[in-house]
Order: structure tokens, then C-alpha cells, then sequence
């Protein structure tokens, strides 16, 4: 594994100094940002413009104790047993009992959660959960609101610096292995001393031929991590959500998510002969856990002739449908469906990585200095499998606790001395288009839903073979570090879920190996 993805000496780099370093501007990185100290300096780097993230995309909404019927303790039980009893229940108790303080934080700042006439917040239900306890706003944007109060919170802040299109390659550390800077990209390379970064840079999803994330989820924070030498844990566990609109054209790129919360109001799902498949196959129907649900829609597609299964919604009220999926309903009818008269046509696709970058409940990971949050850090909260609506909220008290656990430390400390070798560039060409979506497909095809050990061997050798190929090469573009990246993350869960010979939440294994 190379160590840097850059190849000139980082002390030829624009210099710069900041306190903290940021490394995405979703829920996590925008959260943390606002809760640095006032007297530090912190920059914000996005590889894209700032709004460009999952968490502008997240529709259902945030899962939170917030009325008197409802109780931690059933908002704790409903995420350990999505979690499939791999939860840390520290970080479980944590989001449970802190998210409340961070959602009203949310409201004093302004933000519109859906209401209802008198003016109570609106709360639904969704897969899991066993109390109507998801606020939403805006119906189904309630990311884009989120963002969109962060967003204006952090620009008030005089410390806080939002550097838009700077792709952050690595991070830079000293010869005792302490976090002393990040090398970013943008029209050139970039060096910024810190003693302090955040990675909060999301997720995976583009490792995937079909995703619900945007196209900056190439999980470069985890990779960027682990070459820093950070410990990276339980990649095997990818959430594939069960319901990504389908058609021809979402392929290797990113399929619009038609959100858990149309099962919450009532939506069944049907196979192409028109029954109701999950009848039977769990308890709570169409409102099982994720992973069952994806798993059982796929089986359905591979035993049927149509390619997707169909999502029914019809029976309520055209007035209904707008106001409480206003982004469902228009992305639908963009592209020829009427969710009011017809059935919606739906296939799983990855939607989220419970594994990334281990942490603890501040958000520090074993390097000295690297502290992570949200969709890249892994701090057990989700288990095997995570429970709807639960990551937002993980980005805003993890978010908040990374910060504080940073505040709480001297300023700048300076920085060793850092190793840097050139590396030798073999020249050969590598078409990086074909080589991601070559990627893309090995992973659909040998770690997607259902796995066995031949396949993922299988699969980890063709990966692998990919990674090899970018060793030596020059990684002059984005796209180049990006595709490298998407390698070492696709390595990681092939190696996770092969070391993982048992079934376990997200990751199924059909051939369910006794050790
Ligand atoms: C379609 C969709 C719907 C969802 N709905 C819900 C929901 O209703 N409720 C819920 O709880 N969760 C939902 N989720 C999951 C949730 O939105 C995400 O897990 C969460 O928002 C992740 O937030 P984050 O801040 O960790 O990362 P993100 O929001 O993904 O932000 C990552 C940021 O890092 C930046 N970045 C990445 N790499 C680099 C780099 N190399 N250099 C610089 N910047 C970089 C990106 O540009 C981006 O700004 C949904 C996810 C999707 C995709």
C-alpha cells in the first residue's frame, strides 16, 4: 500500500496553518465545525460544492426520544436489535440519551421539523423502530434542512474556513506516527499544518454498481485513514437499502432512494406475479429490518422475470403523497411514474457502511490526533446493521463529542519530522473509467447481499488485481486517487467479510461457515 497518493515533497506545497482540520461538510463535519471553540481556528475542506453529500440526500429523517410515551430505552432496544448484537451500547446509550439536547439545539437555531396543526412536532414510524419517533421537515428533505441550518450556523463562525473543491489526499504524520497536517488538492497541492483533523467524509457507496450515495462517496477518509495507520473495523457490514428507484440508467452511477418512510405510511411491496412477498417471511412485513427486506426483494428479482419489484403507495390521497414526499413524488414523476396511480419500481442498492475508521464515543482513533464522525467513523453504534434514521443523529452527537473532545485540548503542539519517499512511477497507462467500473461490478457480484466464501476470495483476487495496478502508476487526477481509494475500501470488506464466516446483520453469508 502506497503511503501518500501524492508524489512531490509536501514542503513544495502551498503552506498554510489552521487548528483543526475538517474533512467533509455533510451532518458530521458541519456539527463538529460548529462546536469548535470560537478561539480555534478550523477549516472545512469538500471535495464537491458543500451541499453535496448523503446528508443532503437523507430523506426519512432523525430518530429521537422526544415524546413522553416514547422511552430511551425502547430507542436503545430498537437500534441493538437492528444492530443484530454486534452494538457498542456505550455509543448506544450515547446517541439515545444525548441526541434529545443536540435535536433541541437544532430547533433553538431555527430549524423547521415538521409540525402539525397545533404546532407538535410530526414524528413517523420506520423499518424497526417500534414508536413513531423520525422527525422529518420539508416531508422527505429533512437532510437539506439539516445542512442547510449547519451550513448557515458555520458561515456566522470567524474561525471557521469552508474550502469548497479542495480533495483532501492524505493525512500527513510525524515520526512518531501524531497527526501533523492534511495534503488537499485544488489547482495544485496544498499543505495544511494541524495537529488536530476530523474525518467526517461519509461513506462507500461508489464501490457499488448501485448506490443511493452521492458521487463524492468514494470512501476516501477511511483510505486516507488507513494509510495514516488508523484501525479500520468492521467493513463487512454494507447496509444495502431495499428500495432504490430502479431504472437502466442509475447503473455505476447513483439511484434515487425512495425512503423507508413509504413503507412507515403504509407502502407494500409486491412481486411480479402480485403477491405480497413479505407476508410471511417476518414479523413486521414490509417494516422488517433492512437487511431482511433487501434480501428478500433480491431473492424475489432473481426468481422473477421483471428486475425490480414493485413498491405500492397508490391508495392514498394524491394531496398526501405530495405534501409528505414532496422529492419522492417529483423525482418519480420526472421520470414517468405517478406514485399516485402506480406502483413504484424499486431494487435494493448500497446505501451505508456500518465498519469505517474505529473510534471511541469522543470520536479519537488510535492515532494520536485523527479523530473521526458519522458515515466514516465506526464507533459500534450500528451494529451490524443499522437502524433507520439513527445515522443522522450519530453525525450530530459524535459530530458535537469529537469537537468537544478536541476543545478540550492544547492548541498547537508542532509537528516531528515527516518521512516522504518519491515513488517509482511505472508509466503504464490505466483507463480509470473502465478500471471503476470493472470495480464496481466485482463488488455487486462477489460482496453484495448474499456471499460465500469461494466468491469472496473470488472477488477479493480480481480487486486486488486493480489495487496492484495503481501501485505504481501516477495518480495525477482526482479520479485517480479517488479510484485508488475506492480499491483499498473494496480490499477492506473483502477481507472483513472472509474473516467473517458466520451470517451477522448486513453481511450474509449463504454458506454460513462454522469456524
Ligand atoms: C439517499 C440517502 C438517504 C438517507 N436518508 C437518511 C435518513 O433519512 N436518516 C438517516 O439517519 N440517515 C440517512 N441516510 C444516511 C445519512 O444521510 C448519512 O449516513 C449521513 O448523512 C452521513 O453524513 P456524514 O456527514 O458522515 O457524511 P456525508 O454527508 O456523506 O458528507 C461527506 C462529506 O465529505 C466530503 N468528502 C469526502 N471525501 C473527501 C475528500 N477526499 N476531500 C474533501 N472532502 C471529502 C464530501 O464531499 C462530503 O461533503 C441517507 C443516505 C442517503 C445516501
Amino acid at each position: 500500500m502506497r503511503r501518500y497518493l501524492f508524489n512531490t515533497p509536501f514542503e513544495e506545497f502551498d503552506q498554510h496553518e489552521a487548528d483543526v482540520a475538517i474533512i467533509g461538510s455533510g451532518i458530521a463535519g458541519l456539527y463538529a465545525a460548529y462546536n469548535i471553540d470560537e478561539d480555534k481556528s478550523c477549516v472545512i475542506f469538500t471535495k464537491d460544492k458543500t451541499d453535496v453529500s448523503s446528508s443532503s440526500l437523507a430523506q426519512g429523517g432523525i430518530a429521537v426520544v422526544l415524546e413522553s410515551e416514547d422511552k430511551f430505552e425502547y430507542h436503545f432496544e430498537d437500534t441493538v436489535k437492528a444492530g443484530a448484537g454486534h452494538c457498542d451500547e456505550a455509543a448506544v446509550h450515547t446517541i439515545v440519551e444525548e441526541g434529545p439536547d443536540d435535536i433541541n439545539r437544532l430547533i433553538d437555531l431555527g430549524i423547521n421539523f415538521d409540525t402539525d396543526s397545533e404546532g407538535h412536532l410530526k414524528a413517523t414510524m420506520e423499518g424497526g423502530h417500534g414508536r413513531r419517533r423520525i422527525l422529518h421537515s420539508g416531508g422527505d428533505a429533512t437532510g437539506k434542512e439539516i445542512v442547510r441550518i449547519l451550513k448557515q450556523m458555520v458561515k456566522e463562525r470567524s474561525n471557521v474556513e469552508l474550502l469548497q473543491k479542495y480533495f483532501v489526499a492524505d493525512i500527513i504524520t510525524d515520526e512518531n506516527d501524531k497527526v501533523c497536517g492534511v495534503a488537499a488538492y485544488n489547482n495544485g497541492w496544498h499543505f495544511f499544518r494541524t495537529n488536530h483533523v476530523i474525518v467526517a467524509s461519509g461513506g462507500i457507496g461508489q464501490v457499488y454498481r448501485y448506490t443511493t450515495n452521492p458521487l463524492v462517496a468514494t470512501g476516501d477518509g477511511i483510505a486516507m485513514a488507513k494509510r495514516a495507520g488508523a484501525e479500520i473495523v468492521d467493513m463487512e457490514f454494507v447496509q444495502f437499502h431495499p428500495t432504490g428507484f430502479y431504472s437502466s440508467t442509475n447503473r455505476n452511477k447513483q439511484c434515487f432512494l425512495i425512503s423507508e418512510a413509504v413503507r412507515g405510511e403504509g407502502g407494500l411491496l409486491y412481486n411480479d406475479k402480485g403477491e405480497r412477498f413479505m407476508v410471511g417471511r417476518h414479523e413486521r412485513c414490509e417494516l422488517a429490518p433492512r437487511d431482511i427486506v433487501a434480501r428478500e426483494i433480491y431473492r424475489e428479482i432473481e426468481n422473477q422475470a421483471s428486475p425490480y419489484v414493485n413498491l405500492d403507495i397508490s391508495f392514498k390521497e394524491r394531496e398526501f403523497l405530495e405534501s409528505r414526499f414532496p422529492t419522492i413524488y417529483n423525482n418519480c414523476m420526472v421520470n414517468g411514474v405517478d406514485i399516485a396511480k402506480e406502483p413504484i419500481p424499486v431494487g435494493p442498492a448500497q446505501h451505508y457502511i456500518m465498519g469505517g475508521i474505529k473510534s471511541d464515543l469522543d470520536g479519537r482513533t488510535n492515532i494520536e490526533g485523527l479523530y473521526t464522525c458519522g458515515e466514516a467513523a465506526c464507533t459500534g453504534v450500528h451494529g451490524a446493521n443499522r437502524l433507520a434514521s439513527n445515522s443522522t443523529l450519530e453525525c450530530l452527537v459524535f459530530g458535537r463529542r469529537a469537537a468537544q473532545s478536541i476543545n478540550s485540548k492544547p492548541t498547537r503542539k508542532g509537528c516531528g519530522s515527516v518521512e516522504f519517499t518519491r515513488q517509482n512511477i511505472s508509466g503504464e497507462h490505466i483507463d480509470l473509467y473502465e478500471e471503476s467500473i470493472n470495480l464496481k461490478g466485482i463488488m455487486v457480484k462477489y460482496c453484495g447481499i448474499l456471499r460465500s466464501d469461494k466468491y469472496l476470495r473470488l472477488g477479493f483476487e480480481k480487486a486486488h488485481k486493480i489495487t496492484q495496478m495503481l501501485e505504481e502508476a501516477e495518480l495525477s487526477t482526482v479520479e485517480a486517487m479517488e479510484l485508488y481509494n475506492m480499491c483499498l475500501v473494496s480490499e477492506e470488506i473483502f477481507k472483513a467479510a472472509i474473516a467473517r464466516k458466520k451470517s451477522m446483520g448486513a453481511h450474509y453469508r449463504e454458506d454460513d461457515i462454522d469456524d
